[in-house]
């Protein structure tokens, strides 16, 4: 393991132009690339401003109730075989995920730099949601651009981006999903950036996005890391996320990059291996652009991007965050595929054996330490639940009931 060579990457990365190695970068049009320097520069400033950073510090504490407990799941771990699964309760923030971190963040840079609105598109929702939370709580409008296909499937984050006094923009060309909602959010973003912020949903996009969403989450880590440490009195043997864009992996993995802890990055494998049949972008996908940054990318010939599955919404995206790209070529972190049953089985036992309903995101992660329990690895490992599952519970039991078929 070459963990070593990571004592300060975090700083070294991203470079100025916000590569991580050849991955990353702002791929703009020419109207915005002063918008986005100007974003990059009061976000450098303001990430060493005390007055910035007292009030995230704040808001973590009273509004999104961090910091996030570790549970050791006993009964599980016991079931499984002899390895100890620990969880990083991220489903125990306010609005039940990881999200919340980068959106309260974005939020309060919105409000540092003097912007009235903030712009996001959202696929299944979530992010939207978490936005329309954080632009309730600093006061500012919010615009959330959504395509119709995904506002009929995701009624009820629909109704409570409404509730919380978004406007859900419907985008009704093309496929009327996630990329054409990007592409909408964009040209509208072009029109309105002196009053407004665009604000990303994972470490994707063009810099300094990737870095900055990274940054805010990195308080996954950094608490994970201390609550561990206090717990056990030592380091995890390996700690593993779910991989959508990567935003909790990141906000998990860039505490433990420079530790001899093990990292596996665990990406949806959806129903099979054939093109649209999953979402494994680090797996399978190729260099390419989407979005305006460079990643691996799951694109046909024409470099279009393909289309993707996975049973999680969350984690169904063509591509990846940048830096786990890097990550990945640099061997410093393993990626994994679990697939949708694998992610089901998962999802059920953790209801049964801890009384935690995950998210089927995170499920998937738990399915990668069950997997590794019942191979007859011993230690520990630490799993971030990124989120909870009373979003899926409709849909889980239209289709799988209570889970008779899964028992473990
Ligand atoms: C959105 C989401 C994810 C995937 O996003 P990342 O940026 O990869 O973290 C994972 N889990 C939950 C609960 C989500 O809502």
């Amino acid at each position: 393991m070459n963990h070593k060579n990571f004592e300060n990457h975090s700083k070294n990365f991203p470079t100025k132009d916000g590569y991580f190695g050849e991955y990353g970068g702002a791929f703009l049009p020419p109207e915005l690339i002063p918008v986005f320097k100007e974003i990059t520069e009061a976000y450098q400033e303001l990430s060493n401003n005390a007055d910035f950073i007292n009030e995230l510090r704040t808001i973590r504490k009273n509004f999104q109730g961090r910091p996030t407990p570790i549970h050791h799941c006993r009964r599980l771990s016991k079931k499984l075989g002899k390895l100890q699964i620990y969880l990083k309760r991220e489903d125990l923030n306010h609005t039940g995920a990881h999200k919340i971190n980068h959106c309260m963040g974005e939020g309060l840079l919105a409000k540092y730099m003097g912007k009235t609105k903030i712009i996001a598109e959202t696929g299944a929702g979530q992010h939207g949601v978490a936005l329309a939370t954080a632009a309730a709580y600093f006061g500012l409008e919010c615009d959330i651009y959504m395509g119709e296909v995904d506002i009929a499937k995701q009624h009820p984050n629909v109704v409570r981006m409404k509730m919380l006094g978004a406007q859900v923009i419907p985008v009704s060309h093309g496929l009327k999903t996630l990329k054409e909602a990007v592409d909408s959010a964009f040209e509208a973003y072009l029109k309105e950036y002196k009053t407004a912020i665009y604000c990303i949903g994972s470490v994707v996009g063009p810099h300094p996005f990737p870095m900055m969403v990274r940054d805010f989450q990195s308080v996954i880590g950094t608490e994970a890391r201390m609550q561990f440490m206090e717990i056990t009195g030592g380091l995890p043997d390996k700690i593993c996320a779910c991989v959508g864009g990567g935003s909790n992996a990141m906000g998990l993995f860039s505490a433990f990059l420079a530790d001899p802890t093990e990292i596996i990055g665990i990406e949806p494998g959806g129903t099979g291996s054939n093109p649209g049949e999953h979402a494994a972008s680090l797996t399978h996908g190729t260099s390419g652009l989407l979005h305006g940054f460079k990643s691996l990318l799951l694109q046909d010939d024409k470099n279009e991007p393909m289309p993707v599955h996975s049973i999680a919404s969350g984690l169904d995206y063509p591509s990846v965050g940048p830096e786990h790209a890097f990550l990945k070529d640099s061997g410093r972190v393993n990626y994994e595929i679990v697939d949708d049953e694998e992610a089901m089985e998962a999802f059920f036992a953790l209801c049964r054996y801890e009384g935690i309903i995950p998210a089927i995101e995170s499920s998937h992660a738990v399915a990668y330490a069950m997997r590794c329990a019942r191979a007859g690895e011993f230690g520990n490992i630490l799993v971030n639940l990124s989120g909870r599952g009373d979003k899926d519970i409709d849909y889980i039991y239209e289709k799988y009931g209570t889970g008779a078929k899964f028992t473990i």
